[in-house]
């Protein structure tokens, strides 16, 4: 058994440029992508499970109102806020997941509760939050979740009578991937969808196989981007699939299930880490919110450039 360990976040791709982010966003969303990278880390560098390390990473990033999951998620078209996320096991491929909730303050929690307390995997809406009742996970007054720039985003998208996929392409979405010292791997995605979502609206977040995915034999997967091409796709999966029976390196799998997306009209993009402990990100965005910390030292953030590592 090696002790090596390697994490990877997302905090959503799409237009993150200097021009659109800079200034107190930039800060403020480094800091916090800094933060959630440090917590996940800790409970990895401390011999903890990649479960523990992705949830613990992905609830940092659902407190911080910078990101569109958990407090700073994205509005529906009719002013709600409805969340979806999802966890998954890579060692036994136990899965959890939850959509559009309302009252969850940290819905990975939610969804980690579905898989290790319900005998099912996809619970949703008043059901998924009957569920939570039932284990006394913490809700919140829906007021808790939003912030004023989500907001604007969707009065900006009624004004121009945009649909869902016109809203400035900033995605938002947060999701984690580890490898821990016992070379099990684990993803956990969280978000609030689309700006101007619709008619119980689910994204691919919270669909195993689409925006997460984990499985010990190839990868663990988190995705961002325009959900319905994601799951129009399969990318996640199809990332673990290319690994696993073509022999793709991770990199060529991640840019491929990619290219795939784009190909029917998607962007976005993905972290992925694997059983020998790669930890990488592809996007096709101009920018991603993303961060990495392993055990041989590397501790990085990033917004910009640079789609591939
Ligand atoms: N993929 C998410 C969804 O379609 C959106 C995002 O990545 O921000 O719900």
């Amino acid at each position: 058994m090696t002790q090596t360990w390697s994490l990877v976040l997302h905090g959503g791709a799409g237009t993150i440029t200097p021009a659109r982010i800079g200034g107190a966003a930039e800060a403020g969303a480094s800091e916090a992508l800094a933060r959630a990278r440090d917590a996940g880390a800790a409970v990895l560098a401390g011999g903890g499970s990649a479960l523990d390390a992705v949830e613990t990473t992905v609830r940092v990033l659902e407190d911080d109102p910078h990101f569109n999951a958990g407090r700073g998620a994205a509005f529906t078209l009719d002013g709600r806020i409805e969340l979806d996320a999802a966890i998954m096991d890579g060692t036994t491929r136990a899965a959890g997941s939850v959509a559009g909730l309302t009252r969850i303050r940290n819905p990975i929690t939610l969804a980690r509760r579905v898989m290790s307390d319900s005998p099912h995997v996809l619970l949703s809406g008043d059901g998924a939050e009957a569920f939570a009742a039932t284990l006394g996970v913490e809700t919140v007054d829906p007021a808790w979740f939003a912030v004023t720039e989500r907001r604007r985003q969707l009065d900006e998208l009624v004004a121009r009578g945009g649909n869902a996929f016109d809203v400035d392409m900033k995605y938002g979405t947060v999701g984690a991937v580890a490898r821990d010292v016992h070379g099990h791997l684990a993803a956990a995605t969280s978000t609030g969808g689309v700006t101007g979502k619709r008619w119980g609206r689910i994204g691919d977040s919270p669909l195993i196989g689409a925006g997460t995915f984990a499985d010990d034999r190839a990868c663990a997967v988190s995705c961002t981007g325009s959900g319905e091409q994601f799951i129009r796709v399969g990318v996640a999966h199809e990332i673990a699939a290319r690994i696993r029976l073509a022999g793709d390196a991770a990199a060529i799998a991640a840019a491929a299930a990619l290219s795939d997306v784009r190909a029917l009209g998607g962007t976005g993009g993905v972290i992925v880490v694997t059983p020998s402990g790669e930890a990488l990100w592809h996007f096709t965005t101009p920018g991603m919110y993303r961060a990495r910390a392993t055990s041989a030292g590397v501790r990085d953030v990033a917004l910009y450039g640079e789609s591939a590592t």
